[in-house]
């Protein structure tokens, strides 16, 4: 087996997806339950693109960091900018930090962060290639789900973000990503499955990873729309 499938199975293994040995022909021959792609390339540094203006985000930062546009300024400890690649191909958009995020300033660190680093990981990526920020930049209180008003506020950061780093392809992750990217309320269900656009840049929505560890027998369903996201980079590529 080649160190990458090894590499791979270990990624998806960490993500909670068993791999079954089918007995054919080939009885070596390692298959998921859906339907085998081509592994993933090995992980790699992204190619160069050409860079966003630097004051561009350094403006952003600021106007992130200072902003009092909605109420969560208030209970906040620090804002939660957006991490990764500035010139990332794949850019993977979150709904808004929680506690471990709000003390550490940076988003997906806590548990749902390992398993999106699993699912990064899966895709035969690095963390440090893709670029991760979520639709608020602020924690709502007790976790509670954002407020329209709040994603109003905050919005314009997020697209800006886009713009700066204009990604060969998005991933939402979970409903409010969705929601508040392609404007709709459709059900995760119905956007789930489809290559959908944003800004002429597609874009794939998938469960979100905290709801993945509370239902861990759909990692299976997100692992076919990162296969699909992947698909769709290599046509794009
Ligand atoms: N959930 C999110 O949507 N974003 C984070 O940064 C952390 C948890």
């Amino acid at each position: 087996m080649q160190p990458e499938e090894i590499l791979r199975r270990q990624y998806l293994d960490a993500m909670g997806i068993t791999l079954w040995e089918r007995r054919v022909a080939s009885p070596a021959t390692a298959i998921a339950e859906a339907p085998a792609v081509a592994p993933p390339p090995p992980a790699a540094d992204v190619p160069p693109r050409p860079a966003a203006a630097g004051p561009d985000w350094a403006a952003l930062e600021d106007g992130v960091r200072a902003c009092t546009r909605c109420a969560l300024h208030a209970t906040r400890i620090q804002t939660v900018f957006g991490v990764g690649n500035r010139r990332a191909q794949w850019m993977f958009v979150g709904e808004a930090p929680g506690a471990d995020e709000d003390r550490q300033g940076e988003p997906f660190v806590g548990r749902a962060g390992q398993l999106l680093n699993a699912m990064i990981a899966a895709l035969g990526l690095k963390r440090e290639a893709v670029y991760i920020a979520n639709v608020l930049k602020c924690r709502p209180p007790d976790n509670r789900d954002p407020k329209p008003e709040e994603v109003e506020c905050c919005e314009p950061y997020l697209i800006r973000q886009i713009g700066l780093i204009q990604p060969k392809l998005i991933v939402a992750l979970g409903r409010h990503a969705a929601h508040s990217l392609l404007k709709t309320d459709l059900a995760l269900a119905r956007l789930r499955g489809q290559r959908h656009t944003y800004q002429n840049i597609p874009l794939v929505v998938t469960y979100h990873p905290a709801y993945l560890l509370r239902t861990p027998s759909d990692k299976r369903k997100a692992w076919e729309d990162l296969r699909r996201a992947r698909a769709i980079m290599q046509e794009t590529a």
